[in-house]
């Protein structure tokens, strides 16, 4: 192995796969067995960096030469940049070579398309399989699946990766059209209905045969791109419910386009997306799928665009205030999930807890309950702090005052040093 050509191609291929955000690793329950190498069942943990991303993985493509010209990519076929490849044995080798050192707990490997998609997708299976038959690596496999492979790739793809995941890229149908006209969002749909078929039917297959081979087991999640194209949040978490109730998706993952190219279909070079966009719909994302949310409370024809300003629980709230106070010590699970300082563990609490007595206030902390949100909206055993004479928008105000104050309060004086 060539060392200085490996690292400029690593430096050329890691860089290029950083705007793929999908790369968790959570949720697979591969073993180490036989005394292999790693594990993703335990100890696979992804660390995330300043801006949300993550990159516990070795992250890279395969190749950045690819066929397609998708305006918001910087692989892009027209774009002038430099290119590399790696062979299969090189990944392979790379993988281990980092894993063995402690630099990484898996691989996440997408590629641009070189040739066609069964081409592509026959060398990224390659990978995933020499890792796992002639190096009994354990450890985390997340690969991407290339729009147009053929099922038998695919089927391949799930016996070795523990993660597939099939980027929509733009969330509507006509932004994939303006965007990547070379494109067919059907080829992108085709290899998800596959794989949640083959899925369940695996699951299937385990419970009746111990031995039967793992399909896939942290599932398949997805990508899309925010703010390429003029789609709003609802238009965005609309989409994401449909694949969610569809195709059985683990995850979606949310990307502010990152303006790198120059393309009067995209929004100037010098307006990228808010980092609280993206924050703000992982948040939503959360709502529907954990706080029984239905994507219409959250986004509608009326509040087509999430509020920057606060999360959109708390955004939810103070459009419904008819739903509170509710009485923390009666109330359902379902309604307390919808109280902006709960969360889903506190919830849980709460509602074991109140079986040997009323709570309080001091009970409510205790518990993980942010009072100085819930206040607004909850009653309990004791009486203080409840503030019932404010509209919504006066509570909005508030919660923004506090959060303002306490931010100054932490934040460094730094000028005083000069
Ligand atoms: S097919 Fe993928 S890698 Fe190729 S230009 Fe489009 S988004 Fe980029």
């Amino acid at each position: 192995m060539n060392a200085d050509r490996i690292t400029e191609k690593l430096s050329i291929l890691a860089d290029a796969a950083k705007y793929d955000v999908s790369c968790a690793s959570s949720g697979s329950k591969r073993k180490n067995e036989n005394k292999g190498l790693g594990n993703a069942s335990n100890g696979i943990c992804h660390s995330y960096t300043e801006d949300g991303r993550c990159v516990s993985l070795l992250k890279i493509l395969l190749t950045n030469y690819c066929i397609y010209d998708c305006a918001y990519c910087v692989s892009r076929k027209g774009n002038d940049i430099q290119r590399a490849a790696f062979t299969v044995q090189e990944v392979v080798d790379l993988t281990i070579n980092f894993y063995r050192r402690n630099y990484i707990e898996g691989l996440f490997l997408s590629s641009g398309i070189f040739k066609d998609a069964d081409f592509t997708m026959e060398r990224l299976v390659q990978v995933a399989k020499k890792l796992r038959t002639e190096h009994k690596f354990n450890g985390y496999i997340h690969l991407k699946s290339i729009p147009g492979a053929s099922d038998e790739l695919m089927r391949e793809a799930g016996l070795y990766a523990d993660r597939l995941s099939v980027n929509l890229e733009m969330p509507t149908e006509e932004g994939l059209k303006l965007l990547a006209p070379d494109k067919n969002r059907q080829d992108m749909i085709d290899p998800m209905q596959f794989l949640k078929d083959e899925i369940i039917l695996r699951k299937e297959e385990k419970k009746l045969f111990k031995k039967a081979p793992l399909f896939a087991p942290a599932g398949q999640s997805t990508q899309v791109i925010v703010g390429a194209t003029p789609e709003t949040d609802q238009q965005v978490l609309q989409s994401a419910n449909y694949f969610y109730q569809n195709f059985n998706l683990k995850r979606v993952y949310y990307s502010g386009y990152v303006p790198v190219l120059a393309d009067k279909r995209l929004p100037a070079l010098n307006t990228s997306v808010p980092m609280v966009r993206e924050n703000r719909l992982y948040q939503a994302d959360w709502l529907m799928r954990f706080y029984g949310f239905n994507v219409n409370e959250i986004v509608n024809q009326g509040q087509p665009l999430l509020d920057l300003d606060i999360d959109p629980k708390l955004s939810w709230a103070i459009r419904n205030m008819q739903a509170f106070p509710i009485d923390i010590n009666k109330a359902d699970l379902q309604l307390i999930l919808r109280v902006p300082g709960i969360g889903v563990q506190s919830a849980q609490k709460i509602v074991s807890a109140r079986k040997f007595g009323k709570l309080n206030w001091d009970q409510l902390k205790k518990i993980g309950v942010s009072v100085n949100r819930a206040r607004y909206f909850v009653t309990c055993n004791s009486p203080e702090f409840e503030r019932r004479d404010l509209t919504g928008n006066n509570i909005k105000q508030f919660i923004l005052a506090e959060s303002q104050s306490k931010y100054l309060k932490n934040k460094p004086n730094q000028l005083n040093l000069f």
